[in-house]
Parts: structure tokens; C-alpha cells; sequence
């Protein structure tokens, strides 16, 4: 018989309380106590906020702990409950799938009590965190391989009442982008169990590149301005600045807008995230290495468009993603 997972405090404790999320051990591994931290301020939205889903993500882990600096000062109702590392294997070894059995936390959702580590932490977090919460706010990030601008994410749901109740949700961080992602039909990520549970869940993807306190100080604002949004703390929200613009826009991006290298070799960006493009308009150019007599290709762009994401310079294999194209949403 193996032991369930269980929460070290009772959530139910008025005011703050931290304690640990106890991921039961299995064949693979020890049991894992995962902090959290609760504050309950009584009637009023119950929101979860998680980090550290990927554990080469770090934006999200640190803004959370911004983030129980000061609420205790600033919630006036309701709970939050942060669990600032969703996998702390995962974020040990700096690598986006569990080390100890090679799974994405994110595509494992609801989990299993007697499976592997990863599927035990979601197991743990669907039980005993989820039911809770009628919010969730999973923090993301584009990792250092890519240029993106610091956004609020959702996938289309069928839901016809959750769809627009998230993309308002999302687009109340005010962060540069919103974005309706159309993504594979891919089992198991934590956003898409919440939805069937009927949670509004939206993923922040804060950013990319290295962690730079310019990035983490919109990320910070960004999260202040949807607790402000939803009436956990009061104040004024207001848009963080992003290249010196305080603006934010909303973007739909389709899976045939992602452009992928037509052959391997060294993927050079021509175009930096938010520039608008002509159908024509070079995005980047890929550089065979394999010959020297094999000519640079352009990569260019299939329509009017705005460049949401690009590769950073690096080494890419034949029809690995390099750029993804967006336009504003229209619903
Ligand atoms: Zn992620």
C-alpha cells in the first residue's frame, strides 16, 4: 500500500501558513516535499499559482517568491495558495523533463498515484491543490533558445462560457502580448485538465532569453495588475513597460504559422518579436554547414504578419521551429 500524498498544514487555517506538499516515494525515488504557502483571507476568489512546471524555467519560481513578499501585506480577501516549484528534480538537474523517468510534468496531468515521479507530483497537485481553486496562474517561460515578448498565454477551449472568461483573465496582466495559442491536441498538460474541471487557467510565458531583472520586474507587475483584476489586492493596474511602449495587444497564432528550417545548419534571426512583416519579408536565414557550396536560405514570411517568436542563433535540424508568426485576434 503506498502512502497518499497529503499537505503538511491544514488550507483551511485562516491567515498564512507554509508547510509542504508531500509527493508520496516510490520504486524511482524518495518522497518529495514540495513548499507552498497559503494565505487565507476568508470569502473571495481562490487562486493557485504555480512555477517551476519546467524545471529550465527559473522566471516563474522567482517571481512567485517576489510574490510572498508582500500579499500578506496587500490581499484583503480571499485565498492564494503558491507553489513557487512544481518540479524540483526537474529544476535541480536545469532540464525540462524529470530527470529520474525522462517525463514532461506538463503532459502527464491528472497523473497517477502509483506511477512514475512526475506522474505522482501531478497526481498530488490535482488532488489536493486544484479542487481548491477556481484560478490558476501556471508560470511558464520561453527558455534561453528563443526571442518572445513577455505574454499571457490560453489554448482555444470548446468551453463557449471558460474561452472569453480566460482571455479576459489573461488579458488583465496588461503584459505586452495576450496570445490564443492553437497548439497540438497534446494529452495531459496541467491547463487543459483545469479547463475540464472547469478552472480558468491561464500560463504565463514570461519572457526568454536569460533571466534579467527587467523581464522579472514586468512579470512582477504583470502578476500584480490580475490579482488586482480579480480583487485580491487593491491598487491601480497599469501597463509595465516594454521597449519603452506600455502597451499590450492580443495575438492568435495558428499551427501553420510556425516556420520551420527547411534544412540543418545554423539558423541566423533577421527580425526581432513584434516586428510586423509583408508576405515575402525575410525572417531569418538558415546557413548549411555541411558544404561550402551549399547557399544560405531565406526563411520568409508566408503573409502579413507580426513575428512572435525567434530562434536565437544556434544550430537547428531539418524542420525544427524557428520562428512563429501571429496577427491580432479576432473573435
Ligand atoms: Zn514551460
Amino acid at each position: 500500500m503506498t502512502e497518499a500524498p497529503h499537505l503538511t498544514f491544514d488550507l483551511d487555517r485562516p491567515g498564512m501558513t507554509t508547510g509542504h506538499l508531500v509527493v508520496p516515494k516510490g520504486a524511482d525515488c524518495e518522497a518529495l516535499s514540495l513548499p507552498v504557502f497559503s494565505l487565507n483571507k476568508g470569502e473571495g476568489p481562490r487562486l493557485l499559482i504555480t512555477g517551476g512546471n519546467h524545471g529550465n524555467e527559473l522566471e516563474g519560481p522567482i517571481v512567485a517568491r517576489r510574490l510572498i513578499e508582500w500579499l500578506p501585506e496587500a490581499q484583503t480577501c480571499g485565498r492564494v495558495i503558491i507553489l513557487p516549484v512544481l518540479n524540483p528534480l526537474a529544476l535541480q538537474a536545469w532540464s525540462r523533463n524529470t530527470p529520474v523517468d525522462g517525463l514532461n510534468l506538463n503532459r502527464v496531468f491528472p497523473g497517477r498515484a502509483d506511477g512514475s515521479v512526475t506522474e505522482r507530483i501531478a497526481d498530488a497537485v490535482s488532488r489536493l491543490l486544484l479542487p481548491i481553486a477556481d484560478t490558476v496562474f501556471d508560470l511558464h517561460s520561453f527558455g534561453p533558445t528563443w526571442d518572445f515578448p513577455p505574454a499571457v498565454v490560453t489554448h482555444p477551449i470548446a468551453d463557449a462560457d471558460l474561452m472569453p472568461k480566460t482571455l479576459r483573465m489573461a488579458e488583465a496582466f496588461k503584459l505586452p502580448v495576450t496570445l490564443l495559442w492553437e497548439y497540438d491536441d497534446t494529452p495531459g498538460m496541467f491547463d487543459t485538465w483545469a479547463h475540464s474541471q472547469g478552472k480558468v487557467f491561464v500560463c504565463a510565458e514570461l519572457g526568454s532569453g536569460t533571466v534579467g531583472s527587467e523581464a522579472l520586474a514586468i512579470y512582477e507587475a504583470g502578476l500584480r495588475n490580475a490579482l488586482i483584476a480579480l480583487g485580491l489586492v487593491e491598487g491601480k493596474a497599469d501597463h509595465p513597460t516594454f521597449r519603452q511602449q506600455k502597451s499590450s495587444r492580443t495575438l492568435e497564432t495558428l499551427m501553420s504559422d510556425a516556420l520551420k528550417s527547411p534544412a540543418r545548419g545554423i539558423f541566423e534571426p533577421r527580425r526581432s518579436v513584434l516586428d510586423e512583416v509583408k508576405q515575402g519579408d525575410r525572417i531569418g536565414i538558415l546557413h548549411p554547414m555541411d558544404s561550402l557550396s551549399a547557399n544560405p536560405i531565406d526563411i520568409c514570411a508566408p503573409a502579413t504578419s507580426i513575428v512572435l517568436a525567434v530562434k536565437s542563433g544556434m544550430y537547428v535540424d531539418t524542420d525544427a521551429r524557428v520562428a512563429l508568426l501571429a496577427r491580432p485576434l479576432s473573435l
